[in-house]
């Protein structure tokens, strides 16, 4: 793991933590771009009542236009849901980093499937604060994932 690496994953971390501590949903993600982060986002479902607003998509959105996402790497604190996973293919970012699936995951195989590479880091802080969030918010949580 490099120092970007590391660098995007506390702020994946810190964005999922901010969220949390705004009463939304602690997911948070970061857009990377050669040894620069160039947007991090966070899930708003609950802050601006927008069901499409993971965090992923919240990266990518605060990201603005790109001309290409080739050599840009996103990161995000939980495994990526079908939606986020499209966008990722649909926008051709070649390489996925994820803090933790342990909470939530499955769509792994999908991303690989289309090429992209896909790290699993396993951070002990975004599983346990994603656990300590579906503890507390269980309605909220299966309402993000449609369940
Ligand atoms: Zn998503």
């Amino acid at each position: 793991m490099t120092e970007i690496d590391k660098r995007a994953i506390d702020a994946c971390y810190e964005q999922a933590l901010k969220s949390y501590n705004e009463g939304g949903l602690p997911i948070g993600s970061a857009l990377t771009r050669g040894d620069a982060i160039i947007a991090v986002g966070h899930n708003r479902r609950v802050q601006q009542g927008n069901p499409i607003l993971h965090g992923e998509m919240d990266c990518l959105q605060n990201a603005g236009r790109q001309t290409s996402y080739r050599d840009c790497t996103l990161y995000t604190s939980l495994s990526p849901c079908m939606m986020c996973s499209g966008t990722i293919v649909q926008f051709k970012i070649p390489r996925v980093v994820i803090c933790e699936n342990r909470n939530f995951g499955g769509n792994e195989q999908f991303l690989r499937d289309h090429g992209i590479e896909v790290e699993i880091v396993d951070d002990s802080r975004c599983i346990d604060l994603m656990a300590r969030f579906i503890a507390e918010n269980g309605a909220l949580w299966a309402e993000d994932i449609a369940d």
